[in-house]
C-alpha cells in the first residue's frame, strides 16, 4: 500500500497547493479564480447573479462508513447546483470551505476534491475559491454556489396561481430507501465486520442517496420548450414540505394526487421490503433533489410528453388548504414531516 500523508505533516498552504492543481476554470465569466484574497467573476450583461450554500456536517449530513468521499464530494457540489436550478438559473462558480480533522489524509482530502472537479465538470461549474481549516469534531463541508440568469427570469417559489398545473420531475422516494438500506449493512458490519455489505440488488436507490444528481438538464428542456415554471423549488426535505413551501410562498393551496407520484421499480421494491409505504417515503424521505415546479394550465400540452417531467396535481385557492388526494378520491390535508436539522 501506499503511504498516506496526515494532513498535519503537510499544512494548509502546500495543502491548498495540491487542490489548486487539480482545479482548471472554464467558465466566461471567471476573471480569476485559486490563489489571490478573493476571485474575480465578471457576469455577463443583462444578467443577475443568484447565489445560495449548503453546509454539510458528519454526523448530521453524511456518515463516512458508508459514504465515500469521492460521492460526499458530487453530492455537496449536486445539492447546491440544484438551488440555483431550482431558481431557473445556470450554475457558474462554486466556493468551497473545508474544516478537516487532522487525523484525515491528504490523499482522502483529494478524493474528497475530485468528486467536486466531476461535479463541476458535469455541471460547467468553475471551483474559484475557498476556504481551509482543521476541525476537532467531523468533517464540514461549506459549498457556495454562484449562477447567472436573465434579469427577470429568476422562478421564486412565491409565483404560483390558484389553477396552475403541479409537475415534479424524475422519481420520488428513491434516496430515502437508499438510505435505510445503507443503514441496515452499516448494522450487518457493526455486528460481523467480516460480513460484506449486500448493495447489489438496491443499486438504484443507493446511488440516489449517495450520488444524487441536480436536474439542471430539466431547466434547460424547459427553456427549449417554452416553458418558464410560474413557481419552482427543489426537493431536498421530502415532497410534503417543498408543496407546503410552495403553496406559503404563493399564497396558494393544493391538490396532490398520491397515485401520480412518481416513483421507480427499485423504490417501490425496497419499500415493500423494508415494509414502508411508498408514498410516505415520497412525500417525507428527502434528498430526491428533484424539481417541483407550477406552469400555467395553457403550457399543459408543452410538457405532457417529457418523458421525466410527471403532473402530480395543481394549486388551488388557499382556503382550499393542501390536500393529498388518496386513490379513492379522498382528501387528506397534508402534514409536512420533513427531514429538519433539529
Ligand atoms: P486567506 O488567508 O486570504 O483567506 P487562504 O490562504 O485561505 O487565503 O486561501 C488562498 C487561496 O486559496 C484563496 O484564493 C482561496 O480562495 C483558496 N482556497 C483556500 N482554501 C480552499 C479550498 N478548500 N478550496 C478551494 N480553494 C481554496
Ligand atoms: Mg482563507
Amino acid at each position: 500500500m501506499s503511504e498516506l500523508t496526515p494532513l498535519h505533516a503537510i499544512g494548509e498552504f502546500a495543502l491548498i497547493n495540491r487542490l489548486k492543481k487539480k482545479v482548471h476554470t472554464a467558465q466566461a465569466s471567471t476573471v480569476l479564480g485559486i490563489g489571490d484574497d478573493a476571485a474575480i467573476l465578471a457576469p455577463a450583461a443583462g444578467q443577475e447573479v443568484v447565489v445560495t450554500t449548503d453546509l454539510l456536517v458528519e454526523g448530521i449530513h453524511f456518515d463516512l462508513s458508508f459514504c465515500p468521499l469521492r460521492h460526499l464530494g458530487y453530492k455537496a457540489v449536486a445539492v447546491n447546483v440544484s438551488d440555483v436550478a431550482a431558481m431557473n438559473a445556470t450554475p457558474t462558480q462554486i466556493v468551497v470551505g473545508l474544516a478537516a480533522p487532522s487525523r484525515f489524509t491528504v490523499e482522502a482530502v483529494e478524493e474528497l476534491y475530485e468528486g467536486m472537479r466531476l461535479a463541476c465538470e458535469a455541471y460547467g461549474v468553475d471551483l474559484v475559491g475557498g476556504d481551509t481549516t482543521s476541525s476537532r469534531a467531523g468533517l464540514v463541508i461549506a459549498v457556495t454556489a454562484l449562477g447567472q440568469v436573465a434579469a427577470g427570469q429568476a422562478v421564486r417559489r412565491s409565483g404560483g396561481q390558484p389553477t396552475d398545473i403541479l409537475c415534479v420531475s424524475g422519481d420520488l422516494g428513491g434516496a430515502y430507501l437508499g438510505l435505510q438500506v445503507l443503514e441496515r449493512e452499516k448494522q450487518v458490519f457493526l455486528a460481523d465486520p467480516e460480513a460484506q455489505p449486500e448493495l447489489d440488488n438496491y443499486e438504484y436507490v443507493v446511488q440516489r442517496q449517495l450520488r444524487p444528481e441536480a436536474r439542471l438538464d430539466i431547466i434547460h428542456e424547459l427553456r427549449e420548450l417554452g416553458v418558464t415554471p410560474t413557481s419552482m423549488i427543489d426537493i431536498s426535505d421530502g415532497l410534503a414540505s417543498e408543496v407546503m413551501h410552495l403553496c406559503a410562498a404563493s399564497g396558494t393551496g393544493a391538490r396532490l394526487f398520491s397515485e401520480f407520484i412518481p416513483m421507480a421499480n427499485p423504490t417501490l421494491e425496497a419499500a415493500a421490503e423494508f415494509n414502508l409505504d411508498p408514498i410516505t417515503c415520497a412525500l417525507n424521505g428527502g434528498e430526491d433533489y428533484e424539481l417541483l415546479f407550477t406552469i400555467p394550465v395553457a403550457d399543459h400540452a408543452k410538457i405532457k410528453n417529457h418523458p421525466d417531467i410527471t403532473v402530480i396535481g395543481h394549486l388551488t385557492e388557499q382556503s382550499d388548504a393542501v390536500n393529498l388526494i388518496a386513490k379513492g378520491g379522498q382528501a387528506v390535508p397534508l402534514q409536512a414531516q420533513g427531514w429538519t436539522a433539529f
